[in-house]
């Protein structure tokens, strides 16, 4: 009987829920069925910039090569430094970068340097060409030096049989640097991942299309653009299926024969999901959860085919959240990433934030500073989940862990940057 005021089904309004997946639960599953694709491309090192490195790169040469300079000055053996006054040394001749000197320094001896010429024989310290005196063809040296200073060794960046980047680390420009300076012009990455995704839903129009009454323009597909691409992904854009058991049937094949991975968005809500499910299970294995987090609940997750499905659900942040939280962390896992979790630290929440206790929240944020200058957080306005306007402000989640029931101002909360977000 469906009385008034007498609640039959769950509801997104619902603050917990016997048979909610923790957020924990929900990527554990998402864990166990999925694993790294096999396949590597060979690529010039300029294109690896931003894949994932699929071998242990090891150093076959010292970085840097030769011990040298690392200042302007004088190179000279530190034994012969002054213990107290001053002492001069004969200058005899100019080491500089790329054009080494080749004889040996002798006794009372030194020679002009630059920085990163190599160390001639018979030195091992440098003294910055500020801290001494000219005197004609010499040099006058004070105390206060230290033997072996102002000297890079060979082999103090990278060493020999050293691994210099580990198997799984995203390319950054950093690493295309390291790479460089071990001379390699080529090394080896996973292969794209290939992840087809459409929207379903009857109201949604896509862009150049006009809005009837009730219409909404597709967002989703962008804002999974947009995710995807920064991620290093090939993407499938299959556009917006007709809510027909026909249509999402072939919809869904079509992208699982295609892709490793089917996302998709709307649908997968109480009242849509029966005959999604429906289809789902004469393609494949798909979990309908609920999760216990805020915005975000419905998730579909599973097999179709050959691929591995999320069906996210429909409104745009709830998209968002969702995506960050359980796709891009599988997506990178699949891609052989070692690091696959944003990082998160505290910070002091600079308002009051109101939340019931059982379910993770994600409020999303602007981290700043007040006006001490101390960094604090401030949630970016209505958190409704479908008001894309405040994650646009926002630059990262506070995430309120299930036992919290709300936050003072000033109170510490967790914080995961969107910039760690890829
Ligand atoms: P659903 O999960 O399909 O019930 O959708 C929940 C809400 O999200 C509804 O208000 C939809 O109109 C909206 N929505 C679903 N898909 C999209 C989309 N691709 N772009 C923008 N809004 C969407
Ligand atoms: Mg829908």
């Amino acid at each position: 009987m469906n009385t008034p005021g007498i609640q039959t089904q769950p509801s997104c309004a619902d603050s917990t829920d016997r048979d909610s997946l923790s957020v924990e639960e929900a990527r554990g599953r998402i864990e166990a069925l999925i694993r790294p694709v096999a396949g590597f491309e060979k690529v010039a090192i300029r294109s690896a910039l931003g894949r994932i490195l699929t071998e242990n790169i090891v150093s076959n040469i010292d970085v840097p090569s030769h011990t040298n300079s690392a200042m302007d000055g004088y190179a000279l053996a530190g034994s012969e430094l002054p213990e107290s006054d001053v002492k001069a040394f004969e200058v005899v001749g100019t080491a500089w970068a790329g054009r080494p000197y080749e004889d040996s320094i002798g006794a009372g001896e030194c020679v002009r340097i630059m920085t990163g010429a190599s160390m001639p024989r018979g030195s091992d310290t440098v003294v910055m060409q500020e801290q001494v005196e000219q005197d004609g063809g010499a040099v006058r040296i004070g105390t206060g030096h230290r033997p072996g200073q102002n000297v890079r060794e060979a082999g103090e960046d990278l060493s020999v049989g050293e691994v210099a980047i580990p198997k799984g680390k995203r390319i950054t420009p950093a690493e295309l640097g390291l790479l460089a300076s071990l001379g390699m012009a080529e090394l080896k990455i996973s292969r794209r991942l290939r992840v087809a995704f459409f929207s379903t839903g009857d109201e949604l129009r896509s862009i150049g299309e006009s809005l009837r009454e009730g219409d909404v323009y597709d967002s989703n597909r962008y804002t999974l653009y947009g995710m995807l691409t920064r991620l290093g992904v090939e993407i499938i854009d299959m556009g917006v299926v007709p809510d027909t058991r026909e249509a999402l049937r072939e919809g869904f094949r079509d992208a699982a024969r295609n892709a490793d991975v089917v996302i998709t968005t709307g649908g997968v809500s109480v009242g849509e999901a029966d005959f999604v499910k429906e289809i789902l299970a004469e393609l494949g294995e798909v979990g309908f959860w609920k999760i216990a987090i805020k915005p975000g609940r419905p998730l579909a997750f599973g097999k179709v085919l050959d691929g591995v499905f999320f069906g996210l659900p429909g409104n745009p942040v709830a998209v968002m959240v969702t995506f960050y939280q359980f796709v891009q962390p599988a997506l990178r896992h699949m891609m052989g990433e070692t690091h696959i979790r944003p990082a998160r630290f505290k910070a002091p929440s600079g308002t009051r934030l109101n939340k019931r206790a059982g379910r993770t929240e994600f409020v999303r944020a602007h981290l700043g500073t007040d006006e001490s200058g101390q960094m604090a957080v401030h949630k970016t306005g209505f958190q409704g989940s479908g008001i894309l306007s405040s994650m646009s402000r926002a630059d990262c989640f506070i995430v309120l862990p299930p036992e919290c029931a709300g936050v003072e101002p000033g109170e510490q909360v967790d914080v995961e940057v969107f910039e760690g977000m890829v």
